[in-house]
């Protein structure tokens, strides 16, 4: 048996990404006893693979709020915690190569302002005044100066750091494979040897892995999983003081000066589905989704996930292999792709050319249909889920907040009914939008 401290948490914390780390830490700065069980390490999964875009811009109106005030939460980390966050506040800019993109662009910056966001429109002149050695066409843009980059292996082990100095226990090494419920309420979890330990506070930070646990109670989330690839060169002299985006790549130069790279918010064959079997569910609710951003997506038949699936349709199999996932299942890297971006690096910042991609590495995130977050109570009293539709790091200190908020004051101080995870039980279908 785990050798667990039962019975000691106020609330039980499911996953050490991210969402999880930032809610212990919230709960325990207000003294609540929290437990997070992670059945690997602090940022194991796609906490430690994503990008590390921290950023305002390209976001559905429900976020905007999050962002105006998720970006505080970045600042005061970097200033406030023992040890540094990798946080750098350099600023993003998202540069318009076309006439098209301009008036995306607009837009975009018409709803963040309205919001309150801290967004400019800058000219093509002053894109170039900041990144001098950059050769694109550029009809502009817009700067969000309190944004930038981060690496998120780094900043998500500082909250865990952080949450842990204040009291919260992150127990590690242990899968969660049941959620107990008695009376309508939680009341505890299972783990992979059997041990129970109870809690009546029960918070769903587990990731992709999320719909699993959240089933279990009853809470359905039509999520899906892609896969997408992050790049790096070696370290060069500093080219892009800012972190930079646009339709076609991401740029950001982290501080050993590598360039990382990646596609911008459009790229063919950008994201990656694994099919298994599990893949085909929702199909109807999916369908419209995928067509619309047929272009961003390539889909692949994965033998590992038909496997899966299908011992878990057997009897006995199911936890066995429903949690381990993937780590019966390597994350491929689709090297095609990662040559076309280097050329286009190239391309664009010709200092870039004599440098070597040193690091490449893929992860897996999650999709909701309407591709926004579930934060909040979903199903029986007392459990409550965090799970992101990518871009979860820059999300991911301000959702723990009010997560935070909601279990210890009874409400978030930000209206969160966009994000309600038990929109699904009802939803149909959704009006298709194009993955950003
Ligand atoms: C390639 C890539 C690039 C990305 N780029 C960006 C970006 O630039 N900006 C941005 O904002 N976001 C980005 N994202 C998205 C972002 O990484 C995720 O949205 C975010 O990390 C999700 O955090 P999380 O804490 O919800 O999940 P995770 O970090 O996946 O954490 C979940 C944890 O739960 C654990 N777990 C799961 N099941 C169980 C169980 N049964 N028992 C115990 N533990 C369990 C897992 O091991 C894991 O550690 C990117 C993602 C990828 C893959």
């Amino acid at each position: 048996m785990t050798n667990l401290p039962l019975d000691e948490a106020e609330v039980l914390i499911i996953g050490a990404g991210i969402a999880g780390c930032s809610l212990a830490y919230f709960l325990a700065k207000r003294g609540v006893r929290v437990i997070v069980l992670e059945k690997w390490d602090v940022a194991s999964e796609a906490s430690g693979r994503a990008g590390g875009g921290v950023r305002s811009q390209n976001r559905q109106g429900p976020e905007l709020p999050l962002m105006k005030e998720g970006i505080d939460l970045w600042q005061s980390f970097s200033r406030g915690f023992k040890t540094d966050t990798g946080f750098m506040q350099c600023g993003n800019l998202y540069v318009a190569e076309t006439p098209e993109d301009m008036a995306e662009v607009e837009a975009d910056h018409a709803k963040a302002r309205q919001a309150g966001l801290d967004v400019h429109l800058v000219t093509a002149r002053q894109v170039k005044e900041l990144v001098p050695s950059l050769e694109m066409s550029v009809q502009g843009g817009t700067l969000s100066p309190r944004d930038g980059h981060t690496d998120p292996a780094q900043t998500t082990r500082a909250i865990a750091r952080e949450a842990q100095e204040l009291g919260a226990r992150i127990i590690t090494g242990v899968t969660v494979t049941d959620i107990l419920v008695q009376g309508g309420t939680a009341a505890g979890i299972l783990t992979h040897d059997g041990s129970l330990v109870k809690a009546p506070i029960v918070v769903n930070c587990a990731g992709v892995w999320a719909p699993r646990l959240a089933k279990k109670v009853g809470v359905p989330l039509p999520m899906k999983t892609i896969r997408g690839v992050t790049t790096t060169t070696e370290s060069a002299n500093p080219v892009v003081p800012v972190s930079l985006r646009s339709k076609r790549i991401s740029i950001a130069q982290r501080p050993n000066g590598g360039l990382r790279f990646a596609d911008g918010t459009v790229g063919k064959g950008k994201y990656c589905y694994d099919l298994g079997l599990e893949a085909f569910e929702r199909i109807p609710l999916w369908f419209p989704i995928f067509w619309v951003n047929r272009q961003e997506l390539k889909f692949r038949l994965n033998p590992d996930l038909v496997r899966r699936d299908f011992l878990r349709l057997l009897k006995n199999s199911r936890d066995r292999w429903g949690y381990e996932f993937p780590s019966h299942y390597t994350l491929p890297i689709d090297w095609k792709q990662v040559r076309k971006r280097k050329q286009r690096l190239d391309k664009v910042l010709p200092a870039a050319r004599s440098l070597r991609t040193e690091l490449i590495w893929s992860g897996l995130t999650n999709m909701l249909p309407d591709m926004l977050p579930a934060i909040g109570p979903a199903g029986p009293k007392g459990h409550y889920i965090i799970s992101f539709s990518g871009k979860g790091i820059s999300l991911g200190p301000i959702a723990g907040k009010l997560v935070a908020e909601w279990i210890a004051d009874g409400r978030p101080s930000i209206d969160l009914m966009a994000f309600d995870p038990n929109r699904f039980r009802s939803i149909r279908s959704v009006s298709p939008k194009v993955y950003r």
